[in-house]
């Protein structure tokens, strides 16, 4: 009997491996299509500045509209697109589009009749593969003449553990990228297993802590106290330190107990479409000001 149990249950686990290989498999080759198709978009979601309430930038964020399954997520079609050396070119015309979007949104502000406002940065991600290919730096530089936009509005981010995985090589080319002028963010800070004293030696500006944490620290004390300790440490390193999935009133609050400046999340606002994101720059973030 537990022979036969045991064999019906390495079917089922059998028949899910194949499940899902079949649709990594499919996506994986609708994906090839899906930018031609047009099916590939990136959304913008504000990061806050919590100083003076108003938008500092945005985090363009691919988005996969599949005809038949819906919408994919970046989490499940990134990884494909890294596997299938598709994240190349993905990740040329998201920094194209977002490169051409912050142009947009510097124009509209200069065209303002009470202007001075900082034009906002936009942040695009980083995958791995593409921060261990060296063609990044001269594609970085194309776009940004392509487009026309100032190396001082665009940011890149780059998980931890990305830049953990490979610090020689990392360094080597944050070093390079920072010389075109350009902000680099370490992203999803607090999930990876970097030692504080990697935020020295890596030539970045900002640190995205993780949503988790954020979640974690209105729980948890010792949560709280690591939050803490980054938005401090930051601090004194000179650097910019941006909370990740700030949704409710009371994560905004602890943040601004612990002197965090920025803050990204649905609090806010959701990732939104281009034309959204300049809707919100023109009518600003009143609503929730207090
Ligand atoms: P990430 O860079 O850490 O982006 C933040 C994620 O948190 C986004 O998920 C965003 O929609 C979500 N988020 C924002 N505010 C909140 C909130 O208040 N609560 C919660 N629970 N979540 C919030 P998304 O868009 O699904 O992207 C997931 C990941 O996919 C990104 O994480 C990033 O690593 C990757 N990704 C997205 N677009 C690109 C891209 O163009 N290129 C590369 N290489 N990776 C991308
Ligand atoms: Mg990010
Ligand atoms: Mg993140
Ligand atoms: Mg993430």
């Amino acid at each position: 009997r537990a022979k036969e149990h045991g064999k019906s249950r390495f079917k089922v686990f059998n028949q899910r491996m194949h499940d899902e290989a079949l649709r990594t498999l499919e996506l994986e080759t609708d994906l090839r299509k899906a930018s031609d198709a047009g099916e590939l978009y990136v959304h913008y979601q504000p990061i806050v500045d919590l100083e003076n309430w108003t938008i500092a930038g945005f985090e363009a964020l691919l988005r996969w509209s599949h005809p038949r399954l819906g919408p994919i997520g970046p989490d499940e079609f990134i990884p494909l697109a890294e596997d299938a050396g598709l994240i190349f070119i993905l990740g040329r015309e998201v920094l194209a589009s977002a490169c051409e979007e912050a142009v947009r949104w510097r124009a509209m502000l200069d065209n303002l009749p009470r202007n001075g406002a900082r034009p906002p940065h936009v942040s695009v991600n980083i995958s791995g593969k593409q921060l261990m290919q060296p063609m990044l730096i001269g594609e970085v530089e194309s776009v940004l003449e392509e487009s026309g936009l100032d190396p001082r509005q665009l940011k890149l981010e780059i998980t931890e553990n990305v830049l953990m995985e490979h610090i020689a090589l990392a360094e080597g080319m944050l070093a390079r990228l920072r010389r075109i002028g350009i902000g680099l963010s370490m992203d999803d800070f607090g999930t990876g297993y970097s030692s504080l004293s990697y935020l020295r030696q890596f030539p970045i500006d900002t640190i995205k802590i993780d949503k988790d944490f954020i979640s974690a620290a209105i729980h948890d004390k010792e949560s709280e106290a690591i939050v803490s300790t980054v938005i401090s440490l930051g601090r004194s390193l000179g650097l910019d330190v941006v909370a990740e999935g700030v949704e409710t009133r009371e994560h905004l609050d602890l943040l601004r107990l612990h002197g965090c400046r920025y803050a990204q999340g649905y609090l806010f606002s959701r990732p939104v479409s281009a034309q959204e994101a300049e809707q919100l720059i023109l009518e600003g973030l009143g609503v929730l000001a207090t």
